[in-house]
């Protein structure tokens, strides 16, 4: 694909597809596609990995018959499409304090509006600077349409009846409202006096592909009127992004970068964000998928160029990509001098997304460098706490972390993973992992996981807990060997109840306190100093599990010593610390967690 000099003056715009779930983005990207294969010249379809180009006579043919409502004449080659839909691919196409996308469209189903994640686009295009305008599909759903294959919004509209037109206004004003509600101006698009102003919402359907010339026009004569800067061609080196790292059969580990500016060459050295640190490196092969001739050529099979020009998607092979990073920038550095401002310069970026800071909070792993930050804001959007954010499975660090915070505020003591699975062998120690792969979903089960566990502490009273405390089975003193076992008892520290649980000093279960009798008179508690019958319900039996003169524990379940300790400090005796810790040490060689990091 060469390109001349003349040519070059601006490049083709990047487009995005978000939206809601179902509300037809990938039948929308297909559609365009679809539509280019049919209207393309053959032959000069270039192949791009990860997106499609839409070339600008495609867009002119397809624009003809509006003319008269939107007269472009394209200064663009034309438009690059990212293949996969949805912002938590999106999300990876980052650059510094926005996006490497120039524009997007946001899919939404006219018969539904707005739905979750339409708002949580709007919210990560914002955030981005992403200007985006509204397709508005599935207006052949709307009762009594009729459909036209493949015309004009504007032409197939005039075509439909009165009371069907005045259904779709109705509906256009909904999302218009929806819209409103989120600090926006929204028209639909032929309506529209001042594009900065407003969001153009064109009336689309991605399955009888009505309105598709409409959306391409509008697309392409809005970028190259306002985004001419961002378009401009600089004739350098390339900068990039990596949208996906993958291992390539007979390539090895190799990178998906879009490229959004300059040149890309073969030999050219590279610097790029890794796992462990900056990559660099040199660019062994540059690949394009082979021209789709006919469907029988798989979409994987790659054939090599020397260069790629922006904007592009190319697979890109070199030496020490395994630990590559998605969602990294990826300059070619042309001179070496400034290696160490490029190796700076990333490295802030990356130092952005990931942290760590000595907080209670969450642990939130991501499969990217783009995910991760969508995550982080969104979280901060909602006010929870983050302590750790990183990349990659989930360590033992990670589970560590976690427990820290576990014991002190338990409803972050949890690890928040997206796309990302424990790395083997790692003992969870029972702390809670939510997996998603969807941003939202996510962030939604966080939420409701916080508050779960907020209610139940609310809920847990002090009356509530299970306390600590210790007694001894005085000999001579055995009313009955087996369930229920009556004993009398000296309490040494703390306190008992009846239905506390008790355990040997080995941390055997022997079974649950029934009733307490102080001078035959039955008691609700008993403490330090009181000579007391007990009967335990139990398995267990005197002479055999446990004997006169033996000392049993109440078994204080970890959250009721954290519940105690943190909430109700004032309520610890000096008996029952020294119960507390004596528990401790019974406890931990169970769970190594018990008591840690709680101050008695
Ligand atoms: P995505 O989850 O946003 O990618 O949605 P899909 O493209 O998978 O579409 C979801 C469903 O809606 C599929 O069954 C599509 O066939 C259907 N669909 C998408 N666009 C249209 C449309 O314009 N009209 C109608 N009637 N159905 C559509």
């Amino acid at each position: 694909m060469k390109i001349s000099k003349t040519e070059k003056r601006l490049r083709q715009p990047i487009v995005v597809v978000l939206g809601h779930v179902d509300h037809g983005k990938t039948t929308l990207l297909d559609k365009i596609r679809g539509t280019t294969v049919v209207k393309k010249e053959p032959g000069e379809m270039t192949q791009e990995v990860g997106a499609s180009f839409v070339p600008s006579y495609v867009i002119e043919k397809l624009a003809e018959p509006l003319k008269k409502v939107i007269p472009i004449k394209l200064q663009i080659p034309g438009l690059l499409f990212i293949d996969t839909p949805g912002h938590e691919y999106f999300s990876n196409l980052r650059r510094r304090g926005g996006s490497v996308a120039d524009i997007a469209i946001l899919v939404v189903d006219i018969t539904e509006g707005l739905q979750k994640q339409s708002i949580e686009s709007i919210q990560i295009l914002r955030e981005r600077k992403v200007p985006f305008l509204i397709a508005a599909n599935k207006i052949d759903r709307i009762p009594g349409w009729k459909a036209n294959n493949d015309l004009p919004f504007l032409e197939t509209i005039e075509k439909q009846r009165n009371d069907v037109k005045v259904y779709l206004d109705n509906l256009i004003y909904n999302l218009v409202s929806q819209l409103a509600n989120l600090g926006f101006n929204a028209e639909r698009y032929d309506r529209i006096k001042d594009f900065t102003k407003t969001v153009a919402i064109v009336p689309v359907s991605a399955k009888t592909g009505e309105g598709i010339a409409d959306l391409l026009a509008l697309l392409a004569g809005l970028t190259q009127r306002y985004l001419e800067t961002r378009l401009r061609f600089a004739e350098g080196p390339a900068k990039g992004v990596i949208l996906e790292v993958k291992e390539d059969p007979g390539l090895g580990h190799t990178i998906d970068v879009i490229i959004y500016d300059g040149v890309l060459k073969r030999n050219d050295t590279i610097i790029l964000g890794g796992i462990n640190g900056i990559i660099i490196t040199k660019v062994r092969g540059i690949f394009v998928p082979k021209p789709l001739q006919d469907m029988k050529v798989s979409k994987y099979d790659l054939t090599p160029i020397d260069e790629a020009y922006a904007a592009a998607g190319v697979k890109v092979s070199a030496p020490n990509l395994e630990e590559a990073l998605a969602g990294s920038p990826i300059y070619v550095i042309e001179d070496e001098s400034k290696i160490e401002q490029y190796k700076k310069q990333i490295e802030e970026e990356i130092k952005e997304v990931r942290f760590y800071n000595d907080i209670d909070g969450i642990v939130l792993k991501a499969d990217s460098l783009g995910t991760l930050e969508a995550l982080v804001n969104a979280l901060q959007r909602e006010g929870i706490p983050i302590r750790l954010a990183d990349i990659g499975p989930i360590s033992k660090r990670d589970v560590l972390e976690a427990s820290i915070v576990a014991q002190r505020s338990k409803e972050y003591g949890i690890i928040a993973s997206f796309r990302v699975r424990i790395l083997p062998g790692t003992d969870t120690n029972g702390i809670k992992i939510l997996y998603s792969e969807i941003i939202y979903q996510l962030i939604e089960d966080i939420k409701k996981y916080i508050n779960e566990v907020k209610e139940m502490e609310k809920r847990r009273t002090f009356d509530s807990l299970i306390l600590p405390g210790k007694i001894r089975i005085l000999p001579g003193y055995v009313f009955r060997r087996s369930d229920p076992i009556i004993v009398g008892v000296e309490v040494l520290g703390g306190i008992i109840k009846p239905k506390y649980p008790l355990i040997k000093d080995d941390g055997r279960k022997i079974g649950e306190v029934l009733q307490i009798q102080d001078n035959k008179k039955t008691v609700e508690r008993a403490n330090k100093g009181m000579e007391v019958a007990i009967s335990i319900k139990s398995n267990a039996m005197i002479g055999r599990h446990i004997n006169e003169g033996d000392v049993l524990y109440t078994d204080v379940p970890k959250e009721d010593l954290e519940i105690l300790v943190n909430k109700y400090s004032s309520s610890i005796t000096e008996d029952m610390k020294e119960v507390i810790k004596e528990l401790i040490k019974i406890k931990r060689k169970e769970d190594p967690l018990y008591g840690l990091g709680l101050q008695i």
